[in-house]
C-alpha cells in the first residue's frame, strides 16, 4: 500500500437503529454487528429526531470507566450531572469531552420539552496507563469552536488542526480530529491526516464524493466511509441523488490506534477480564 496516497473508502457502514439509556430512540454506527469498533473509537451514536417521544426519557445515573465520551450537539439541550460535581448543560454548536477515567456517574437529561434534538455521542478508548485517571469533564460552548473558511467549505474545528486554526480539544493519547464541515455541491475540501491514524468520515446531511473527483466512493446521508490507510483525505460536496438543497454535511474523525486488548461490557471499557470484574466491584459497592 502507498502510504503516501489520499485516503479512499475502504468500507462503507449504515447505522443501526437501536435505544440506549431509558429508551432513547438513536442510530449506532460504530459499535454494531457490520462495525463492533475502529481502534481506538469504541461507539458512534448519532441522535437526531424531532419526536419528544424519542429523546424524553433521557440518559439517568448510570456509570463509565477506562474512556472517553465526546458528545457534540447539533440542535437541543441536554444537561449533564455527575458525582464528582460536574454539571452543565450542552447546548447547540457546544461539545462535551467526558474522560470516565477510574470512574464517573452521570445523567444525561433533555432540557426541553418539545423541537428537535439532534447531535453525535463519540466514545474513544483510554490506553492503559490512563484508564485509572481522575474523571474530567470539559464542557465547550459554541463560541469556543473555532470555524475556518477555506474556499467554499466551512469546517468547525473541535479537534484538530485546520489552516493554523486549532480546536479547543488536546488529548495526546489518541491525539484526535474531528472536524464538522460543511461543503457547498461542487465545494471541495483536503485534510492531511497522520498516516496510520483510524479515520472515518459520516454525512449527516447532503452527499459528499471522498477521494479524487472522477474515481472516489460518494456517501449518502447516514453513510459511514471508513477511511483506508494515507496522508490525506479529500472531499467534495455533491449534488444530485441523495444531496439536499443546501450544502452537505459531515464529520470527519480521526486518531491514533492504540492496538491493544479491549474487555468491555456495557459502560466498562478496560483491558482484561479481571479489570472488568473489578468495575463492576468498584460500581456496585459505591466506589466510583
Ligand atoms: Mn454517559
Amino acid at each position: 500500500m502507498n502510504t503516501l496516497a489520499t485516503r479512499s473508502v475502504a468500507r462503507m457502514v449504515r447505522g443501526m437503529p437501536t435505544s440506549d439509556g431509558a429508551g432513547v430512540k438513536l442510530t449506532r454506527v460504530i459499535g454494531q454487528p457490520q462495525l463492533p469498533d475502529l481502534d481506538p473509537f469504541l461507539m458512534l451514536d448519532e441522535f437526531g429526531t424531532d419526536n419528544p417521544g424519542d429523546y424524553i426519557a433521557g440518559f439517568p445515573d448510570h456509570p463509565h470507566r477506562g474512556f472517553e465520551t465526546v458528545t457534540y450537539m447539533l440542535d437541543g439541550r441536554m444537561r449533564h450531572r455527575d458525582n464528582h460535581g460536574h454539571e452543565g448543560v450542552l447546548v447547540p454548536g457546544s461539545v462535551q469531552w467526558m474522560s470516565a477515567g477510574r470512574g464517573i456517574v452521570h445523567s444525561e437529561m433533555p432540557e426541553q420539552q418539545e423541537g428537535r434534538m439532534r447531535g453525535f455521542q463519540l466514545w474513544i478508548n483510554l490506553p492503559a496507563r490512563e484508564k485509572m485517571t481522575t474523571p474530567r469533564y470539559q464542557e465547550f460552548g459554541p463560541e469556543t469552536i473555532p470555524s475556518v473558511e477555506t474556499g467554499e467549505a466551512r469546517v468547525k474545528v473541535i479537534a484538530g488542526t485546520v489552516a493554523g486554526v486549532s480546536g479547543p480539544i488536546v488529548q495526546p493519547a489518541t491525539d484526535p480530529t474531528y472536524l464538522d464541515i460543511e461543503l457547498p455541491p461542487g465545494a471541495p475540501f483536503t485534510h492531511a491526516l497522520p498516516a496510520g491514524h483510524a479515520a472515518f468520515v459520516y454525512v449527516y446531511e447532503g452527499a459528499v464524493r471522498i477521494g479524487p473527483e472522477d474515481s472516489g466512493t460518494t456517501l449518502a446521508s447516514h453513510d459511514l466511509g471508513v477511511l483506508g490507510d494515507g496522508h490525506s483525505v479529500h472531499l467534495t460536496g455533491q449534488s444530485g441523488p441523495g444531496a439536499t438543497e443546501g450544502p452537505a454535511r459531515a464529520i470527519l474523525v480521526a486518531g491514533r490506534p492504540l492496538r491493544e486488548p479491549v474487555a468491555k461490557y456495557g459502560p466498562f471499557v478496560m483491558n482484561t477480564r479481571e479489570e472488568l470484574m473489578q468495575a463492576f466491584q468498584d460500581f456496585q459497592s459505591g466506589r466510583f
